[in-house]
């Protein structure tokens, strides 16, 4: 037994403490053969344009097809990924994949049109996949060389890709990862701050990066009534980010009422459950043409 060994060296390894490494090491090994064996899926989110009730918008969310757990959520993966460093490769992965999905978007989006777009230009008003990026992969200023490299090789516009990262990871960030970030904004890749109102950032500190769009964490979304605090909130946010040449999304949406409530408080953008879930791409495809035939909401 471990405590007959000595009290202070060996009291922080309880058994619970020895399963979580276990646990993680065991994920970590899964999710390298995940890698190798294509059990990676990206699903897509629509995301909602209030002004026009349109979906040219839509946020890429990994899932992992596992052989025996079934369809394990990004939660119990992405930490132990970042952890371990597999970030990297998966979220080279989580690109590409996006990448040549979007690739389809665009395409399918511009054959639904009477008329091409003006000046024949394809960018992010056609159709705009924003992806989930943990600032680790920013590490190394590779990165947007290789991304580039890419998205022409596939022939995308930039312009139909955004990044998302999370306001408190924003703020951890280093110099390097901050400047990355506005180096992405140059080459014409949108950038969106997630989970915004759950950190300490202020959108005067995002105007320093450029942001383009603030997503509204759904815990502000979840508690919207008529006149509380958290409508007061989100007024004060899309008031702000307007003034600041920024357009507010709001995540989490679950109900008419909070619909209502958000185009009031002037919000550009909705996503969640009301509208759908994130689906597997082929199923999201069909669900974008339903939705252009006869949009709900
Ligand atoms: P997130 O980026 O804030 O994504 C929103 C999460 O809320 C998603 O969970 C989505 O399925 C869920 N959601 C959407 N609408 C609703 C709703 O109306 N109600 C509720 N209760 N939930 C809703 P998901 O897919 O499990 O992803 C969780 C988090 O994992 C994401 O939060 C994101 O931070 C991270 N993540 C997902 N995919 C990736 C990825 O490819 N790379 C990285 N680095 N992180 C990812
Ligand atoms: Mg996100
Ligand atoms: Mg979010
Ligand atoms: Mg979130």
């Amino acid at each position: 037994e471990a405590k007959r060994l000595g009290r202070n060296r060996y009291q922080f390894f309880s058994p619970s403490m020895q399963e979580l490494a276990a646990h993680k090491l065991q994920v970590s090994n899964d999710l390298r053969h995940a890698l190798n064996r294509h059990e990676l899926v990206m699903y897509y989110q629509p995301i909602v344009d209030l002004a026009t009730n349109e979906i040219h918008k839509a946020e890429a969310l990994v899932r992992w097809q596992h052989p025996t757990r079934g369809l394990v959520p990004p939660f119990e993966f992405i930490p132990v990924a970042e952890e371990t460093g597999m970030i990297n490769r998966m979220g080279d992965w989580v690109f590409r994949q996006s990448a040549r999905d979007t690739v389809t978007l665009v395409q399918e989006s511009l054959a639904s049109r009477s008329a091409p777009p003006e000046g024949n230009v394809v960018d992010a008003t056609i159709f705009q996949v924003s992806i989930n990026v943990s600032p680790l992969q920013f590490q190394s200023s590779q990165e947007l060389q290789t991304w580039q490299a890419y998205l022409d090789q596939i022939g995308l516009p930039a312009e139909c890709l955004a990044i998302e990262i999370t306001e408190g990871l924003l703020l951890e960030a280093s110099d390097q990862v901050k400047a990355t970030l506005t180096q992405f904004r140059d080459a014409g890749i949108a950038t969106s701050i997630d989970d915004f109102g759950t950190g300490y950032s202020s959108l005067a500190y995002l105007k320093k990066f450029h942001i383009d769009f603030v997503k509204i964490d759904r815990s502000f979304v979840q508690n919207l009534g008529a006149g509380n605090d958290d409508m007061v909130l989100c007024e004060v946010i899309v008031d702000m980010a307007h003034r600041l040449g920024m357009r507010v999304i709001a995540e989490g949406v679950e109900t008419e009422a909070q619909l209502e409530l958000l185009k009031r408080a002037g919000c550009d953008f909705a996503q969640g459950y009301l509208f759908s879930p994130a689906l597997p791409f082929d199923q999201f495809m069909t669900f974008v043409r339903d939705w252009r035939k006869a949009p709900a909401h």
